[in-house]
């Protein structure tokens, strides 16, 4: 296999191999990130407007006077505005399955050089509390830290914004999502988290929800309707990735 040899990027072993490509396994120069080759940093294409305001997944040219986006539709979003950075396929989905799936905590070097070429994306979170969504305790254990705290914190540094907050528990450990569809994802949501006893909501205050991917949106839903729930009023999405 192809992959880096070294999990942290940065280590002894790099100045010994030149870097792979952790897409395509190809010599990774020339690059706008740092884990990848520039063929595959090329192909990572930044959402520009015209986008869903609700899931943030872009138009692709069509007009905003186009009917309801057919990613979100059916959702029933508690949560006000979507954005997210890019589309999760290709070597961006590389990425975050190595983030997820195989310790691969390198991966939040390119991550953070995606957030940084974002357009917009640090209007978007200026006065806003960045919230991750939490792995259940479970998961924790299993994958050792929790990838969407990881990428808010990541996002914080990268813009100078102020750390994140983890104000969310996961309280049911559902079964894995992948099987169901959106209702069955929803349902199996409900009540799945709730707010970490003795956290202060500002109702005034703006939180804006941080998450890997964005899928059919039912996670990040339910956790909007956990802060709803705790006071909050004013809850915005974002996703590195529209699934
Ligand atoms: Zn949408």
């Amino acid at each position: 296999m192809l992959r880096r040899l070294s999990s942290f990027g940065g280590s002894v072993v790099d100045t010994i191999f030149p870097s792979r490509c952790a897409s395509c396994g190809e010599i990774a120069d020339d690059s706008l990130y740092p884990n990848l080759c520039g063929d595959c940093g090329r192909r990572i294409k930044l959402v520009d407007d015209p986008k869903c305001t609700t899931c943030g997944y872009p138009f692709f040219g069509e007009t905003e006077s186009h009917s309801a986006c057919p990613h979100c539709e059916n959702l029933n979003a508690v949560f006000q505005r979507g954005w997210t950075i890019s589309l999760f396929q290709g070597p961006l989905r590389d990425l975050i399955y190595s983030l997820k799936y195989e310790k691969g905590l390198w991966a939040l070097r390119d991550l953070a050089e995606l957030v940084k070429k974002a357009p917009g994306l640090k209007d978007f979170l200026q006065d806003s509390d960045l919230v991750p969504v939490p792995l259940h305790s479970r998961k924790l254990r299993e994958r050792g830290y929790n990838q969407s705290l990881l990428i808010a914190q990541e996002i914080s540094k990268s813009l100078g914004l102020p750390k994140p907050q983890s104000l969310l528990a996961r309280v049911v450990d559902t079964p894995s999502q992948t099987q169901f569809n959106r209702r069955e994802r929803s349902r199996n949501l409900r009540n799945a988290f709730s707010l970490i006893p003795k956290s202060a909501i500002e109702p005034g205050r703006r939180y804006v929800l941080v998450d890997d991917v964005f899928t059919t949106g039912s996670t990040l839903n339910a956790c909007a309707g956990a802060l709803i729930k705790g006071g909050a009023k004013n809850i915005d999405v974002l996703t590195i990735g529209h699934g």
